[in-house]
């Protein structure tokens, strides 16, 4: 089964990159030890340029982000040229954590949730953005903060394979607050790992 590729990338000014990359490798780890043909593929850092910024004023006080539309739309060319600079591989999807919280005029979009991210599609290309902010209150422990982000990775990615909320112990089943979520079992409960495996064996199927 050729493998499923997913480009993934960082936006905005992290103080600790590498624990990015550690989560982006915990979630390979997780597909090789389920034998799933799913990796993530770091792709470096992604910029936009800074006149896309806005100020946003939060109970903090001003807040200086990139809208959704603009994170989007730099994910999108980005994705574009991987695809066309590693021709020889199997990529339509790309992922980005944000260091800052997603803001949109645009209500419309496939995914929005208290806790995790937007998706995106555009014909065949599929765009996810996971912002960690909301992870971030009341993380004490690096591993503590790391585990949600990986959780919160896992549960993006299980959405771009079509799977839906769950109510098992499962990624795939939103929390109502961060210490649920801290529970929650990492991976997938067995009928959404079914359905992943379901969806790729189809995509396999489905090539020429
Ligand atoms: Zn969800
Ligand atoms: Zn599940």
């Amino acid at each position: 089964m050729p493998i499923d590729f997913i480009a993934a990338t960082y936006i905005g000014s992290f103080e600790d990159s590498g624990l990015l990359l550690e989560v982006y490798d915990e979630v390979n780890r997780y597909f090789m030890r389920e034998e799933l043909p799913i990796r993530m593929l770091f792709v470096g850092k992604l910029s936009i340029p800074p006149g896309y910024l806005i100020n946003l004023q939060t109970e903090a006080g001003t807040v200086k982000l990139y809208p959704l539309e603009a994170i989007l739309d730099a994910l999108h060319s980005k994705l574009l040229h991987e695809i066309e600079s590693k021709g020889s591989i199997k990529m339509d999807k790309i992922f980005a954590l944000v260091s800052f919280p997603l803001v949109s005029r645009n209500p419309y979009f496939d995914f929005y949730e208290q806790f995790f991210g937007i998706q995106e599609e555009r014909v065949g290309l599929r765009m996810m953005v996971l912002s960690v902010k909301p992870f971030e209150n009341g993380a004490e422990r690096r591993e503590m903060f790391k585990n949600r982000l990986l959780k919160g990775v896992l549960h993006e990615i299980g959405h771009s394979y079509g799977l839906s909320h769950c109510q098992n112990n499962c990624v795939m089943n939103p929390p109502a607050n961060m210490d649920e979520w801290d529970s929650r079992f990492l991976g997938y409960c067995d009928s959404c790992f079914l359905e992943i495996k379901r969806k790729l064996s189809l995509l396999e199927f489905e090539l020429p």
